[in-house]
């Protein structure tokens, strides 16, 4: 046999004799099994419900909670048999002192869908002795100083613009906390100001929107309290610029942080 024929030869054994892949469309009529109405035709052959039923919410529901429950049940089946474990009470009454050494048998941790997750570590101590404070404490003895602080640092420089907004962020809302407390509190050489001060100090006090100079007149007015200047009133008084009041207000506004309305807002 010659080359040519060799050649030949191999093709004809290495040729496809049929398709590599059978056609996976169909025409054959069917009905869909859950609705009973004819599937469009040409589909693909593993097709056996319609669209519509496929994407209907209720069936969906159903099906899922369907499989829920298939997989709980299997969760269940594959459990292994509990085995009890049981350790002994590492209390110590004060430090380097004897343990409790009570045996008891360790609580294991069932999920909701019935999966055993094993006995928690942290569980050292007998039901008389597993209190959060032990646990915590033991937690405290073990923790791994140095590690943590390495691991807080590479955290640090591994997010450093996200790291500094949220300090910044912090930072700027611990001012605006401290400012708070501050503006609600009274100065503290409050009782050693004369009592005409501490009323109109009150009254600037009182509202957290600024008051103009004639606003406060009015209302000391109103209050009764104070005798105004001579023989006019607080609002008239205050009203003109050059009145000693109009000091006296200006030095209580002072005293207490409480500053007039800026010439804008009038
Ligand atoms: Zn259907
Ligand atoms: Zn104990």
């Amino acid at each position: 046999m010659n080359r040519k024929n060799i050649a030949k030869k191999n093709r004809e054994r290495y040729q496809l004799k049929r398709l590599l892949h059978a056609p996976r469309v169909t025409n054959e009529p069917r009905d869909c099994d859950v609705c009973r109405k004819p599937l469009p035709t040409p589909r693909a052959n593993s097709k056996r419900t319609c669209d519509a039923c496929l994407s209907d919410p209720v069936r969906r529901e159903q099906q899922r909670q369907k499989y829920n429950k298939r997989e709980r049940d299997r969760y269940v089946s594959k459990r292994q048999p509990i085995v009890p474990v049981m350790r002994v009470c590492q209390h110590r009454e004060e430090k380097d002192g004897p343990i409790c050494g009570v045996k008891f048998e360790a609580k294991r941790r069932i999920d909701k869908d019935g999966a055993d997750r094993g006995v928690h570590p942290h569980q050292l101590y007998c039901p008389k002795h597993q209190t959060h404070k032990a646990v915590a404490h033991r937690r405290w003895i073990n923790r791994n100083v140095e590690n943590r602080r390495k691991l807080a640092l590479a955290y640090r420089h591994r997010n450093l613009v996200a790291v500094r907004a949220r300090q910044r962020a912090a930072a700027k809302a611990k001012r605006a906390r401290v400012a708070a407390i501050l503006a609600g509190q009274r100065p503290s050489d409050w009782y050693q100001k004369p009592l005409r001060w501490r009323v109109i100090a009150d009254l600037l006090r009182s509202q957290d929107a600024p008051m103009s100079n004639s606003e406060v007149g009015k209302q000391l007015d109103d209050g009764e309290i104070l005798k105004p200047y001579g023989d006019g009133n607080w609002e008239a008084v205050l009203s003109s610029s050059i009145h000693p009041a109009v000091k006296l207000l200006s030095k209580v506004r002072k005293w207490v942080n409480r500053p007039g309305k800026t010439p804008v807002e009038k």
